[in-house]
């Protein structure tokens, strides 16, 4: 399969997301990381909007919250190209009720071949890499044959 690339500015846009369990992690991690953030564009869900803008101090797009369609929401924003770099720190302990759109959001990302980090861990990794600060080609399978793919139309039609 061939591959295009698709081109991430050293100005990053980064979507935080964080289940209520996992808030505190989330708002931690940020106000340890706040000057390296607040050199990109940050996104989140709605109530991890609102309490991180509280803690760091500066403008964030806060979209719907989750359970009203604020994953699919970030989602849909990573297939156009308006997101490319992904924080989630989702609870597995605890099942909420927008599981599917959790899964949707998390597929996502790995279509479109954005850096991923559900926990902490793995967000400081990420986070403390010199390519945060560089422009950065990501590869992504040219899906334009997927597109074009042949369909079977039904023989009675
Ligand atoms: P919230 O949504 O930030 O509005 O709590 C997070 C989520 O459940 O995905």
């Amino acid at each position: 399969m061939t591959v295009k690339k698709i081109a991430m500015k050293h100005k990053k846009k980064i979507a935080l997301v964080a289940h209520d369990n996992k808030k505190r992690d989330l708002t931690e991690w940020a106000k340890y990381n706040r000057d390296l953030l607040a050199h990109h564009a940050v996104y989140a869900t709605g109530t991890t909007g609102r309490v991180l803008e509280q803690e760091l101090g500066f403008e964030i797009t806060a979209l719907q919250s989750g359970p009203l369609g604020g994953d699919l929401q970030i989602g849909a924003k990573i297939a156009d190209g308006e997101i490319d770099f992904l924080i989630f720190f989702w609870d597995p302990l605890e099942p909420v009720p927008h599981d599917p759109d959790v899964k949707a959001l998390l597929r996502m990302a790995v279509v479109w071949n954005i850096p991923l980090a559900c926990n902490r861990t793995s967000a400081d990794f990420m986070i403390s890499s010199p390519l945060m600060d560089e422009d950065y080609d990501r590869l992504v399978p040219d899906y334009d044959a997927y597109r074009a793919r042949k369909i079977k139309r039904n023989e009675s039609h």
